[in-house]
C-alpha cells in the first residue's frame, strides 16, 4: 500500500516548519506558496515527513493510505 502525502493548502499559514525538518519533501517557493516535492512516504523521508506531520502548527499535513 502506498502512502500519499498531502497538504490542506486551506489550512497552511507558510511558516516553513516543515521544510526546516525535510527540505527534499517540503520548498517554500518566494512567493510563499509550499511544494511538495515528493508526495510519496518512502522508508527515507518516512521519519522527518512524521515529524512534520506532528509539529506543523497548523496541523496541515497528513498523511493518506491509497
Ligand atoms: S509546517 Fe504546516 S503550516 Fe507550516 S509550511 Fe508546512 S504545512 Fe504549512
Amino acid at each position: 500500500m502506498t502512502q500519499k502525502i498531502v497538504v490542506d493548502f486551506g489550512l497552511c499559514e507558510s511558516n516553513g516548519v516543515c521544510m526546516g525538518i525535510i527540505p527534499e519533501v517540503f520548498d517554500l517557493d518566494e512567493q510563499d506558496y509550499l511544494h511538495v516535492l515528493q508526495d510519496e512516504v518512502t522508508p527515507e523521508n518516512e521519519h522527518g515527513v512524521r515529524e512534520s506531520v506532528r509539529q506543523c502548527p497548523r496541523q496541515a499535513i497528513s498523511i493518506v493510505d491509497e
